[in-house]
């Protein structure tokens, strides 16, 4: 029972006798998935660094990385092997235990987000996660019997994740309405207005939760000084200053924290997509011993997050980020693909750091490019009517950017022509 003595290939456990199409496995999808994501665009069976294969064989140049996840596109060989000889070693503990990974690992996020002494580290296993994490250190910040801090600040357009608590957070009233009545307190002020956020920060704020570029409003950027502003607010009310970067961290931006050259110093962060080159992890850090002591034991926990085998992942791609000078390369790449975008007719506007970009149509044909570019071997993603978001893998070279560029103009007429 210790061992399987002649064991099967995956693909004849999931397979049901002979080799299955995209159309059948969709089929087979539809009746056994629950719909939250309407109809998946492709099954895919196969990635090689920021190239991915479909079902009947067909190749895609992959622009959205899963979503900011791919860091080090698919399969990278490094990563793969960390994970096979960590999970071949030790795969999970329990938190009763730690390990090595672990520890090396939160120590690493320490030294990257420049956090000071008496900074620490919380593993969670996704994006939202982290943030829940976050939300229930926000509501440690209790202030005092005549004030308590009652009211936790997001912005419109904020996406901070599924979960209740994160959901909260969260702007977008499609999502939140259906699953009222959500934790209370959260108010949200409009997007890159300093004097609404200096207006709404006052003694009964817990925390103030920002993203320095808003990834699922379609690449907005916070304005130059915001950042600044909402700490100043914050650290003069007693309030929690809190930046989810779980899109925006890793270098995605061509920095380790996109918020790395606004000045300032966080109470918390919370990280996740990139940060596993493809394995789930989230993590929260928190700055400074004041902070990192109000969460205390047993009042928060996981039975996966920080386990031996997605810290180990962590560990081998910031070593490859690193190690290969990548950050440099997406500064490089991602200038290249904006500028080649802001030249392109029919692109409006081009925002964006570093890999995560986002750019505005003249029309309202974005989810009709996404379409057109499955069918010519491109994934890109439509967050609105006329926005298009890449997130590639941080190392995708300026020749497949330059493949893109090339074929955008008739992606844009074909979505154009099947208006
Ligand atoms: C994706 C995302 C989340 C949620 O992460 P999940 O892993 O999907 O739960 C939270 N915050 C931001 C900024 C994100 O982009």
């Amino acid at each position: 029972m210790n061992q399987i003595e002649t064991a099967p290939e995956l693909t004849e456990i999931v397979e049901t006798g002979g080799q299955t199409t995209g159309a059948q496995w969709l089929s087979r999808y539809s009746s056994s998935l629950l719909g939250v994501f309407g109809t998946p665009q492709r099954v895919l069976v196969r990635g090689a660094g920021c190239l991915v294969w479909d079902a009947d064989g067909k190749e895609y140049l992959d622009l959205l990385g899963g979503i900011a996840v791919n860091a080090l596109g698919h399969a990278h060989p490094f990563v793969t092997s960390v994970i096979s000889s960590q999970l071949a070693t030790l795969g999970h503990v329990s938190n009763f235990f730690t390990s090595p990974t672990q520890i090396a690992l939160a120590e690493k996020l320490l030294d990257i987000s420049k956090a000071p002494a008496g900074s620490k580290v919380f593993f969670a296993n996704s994006g939202t996660e982290a943030v829940e994490a976050a939300f229930k250190l926000a509501r440690r910040n209790v202030g005092s019997a005549a004030t308590p801090r009652t009211k936790i600040i997001a912005l419109e357009g904020a996406f901070h994740g599924r979960t209740m608590g994160a959901l909260a957070l969260t702007a977008k009233e499609a999502y939140r309405a259906p699953f009222a009545p959500l934790p209370a307190g959260v108010v949200h002020i409009p997007f890159g207005d300093v004097d609404a956020l200096r207006a709404a920060v006052d003694e009964s704020t817990a925390a103030v939760f920002l993203e320095p570029i808003q990834g699922e409003a379609g690449v907005r950027p916070l304005p130059a000084g915001y950042l600044k502003a909402a700490r100043e607010a914050t650290s003069a009310a007693g309030a929690l200053l809190i930046l989810d970067e779980v899109q925006t961290g890793i270098g995605r931006t061509g920095k380790w924290l996109a918020s790395g050259d606004a000045g300032i110093v966080p109470d918390a962060v919370t990280l996740a997509k990139g940060l596993g080159g493809g394995f789930p992890i989230g993590a929260l850090i928190t700055f400074g011993p004041e902070t990192s002591s109000l969460l205390s034991a047993g009042q928060h926990g996981t039975t996966f997050g920080g386990n031996p085998v997605a810290t180990a992942a962590a560990l081998a791609t910031l070593h490859v980020l690193e190690n290969q000078q990548v950050l440099t390369h997406v500064r490089e790449v991602g200038e290249h693909l904006r500028s080649g975008l802001a030249a392109i007719d029919g692109v409006t506007e081009v925002r964006g750091e570093g890999l995560l970009i986002g750019f505005d149509l003249d029309a309202d044909v974005a989810a009709a490019v996404v379409t057109a570019g499955l069918d010519a071997g491109f994934i890109v993603n439509s967050p609105g009517p006329h926005t298009i978001r890449l997130a590639p893998p941080l190392i995708l070279t300026t020749d497949q950017a330059d493949r893109f560029l090339a074929a955008l103009p008739a992606l844009l007429q074909t979505a154009k022509d099947a208006q």
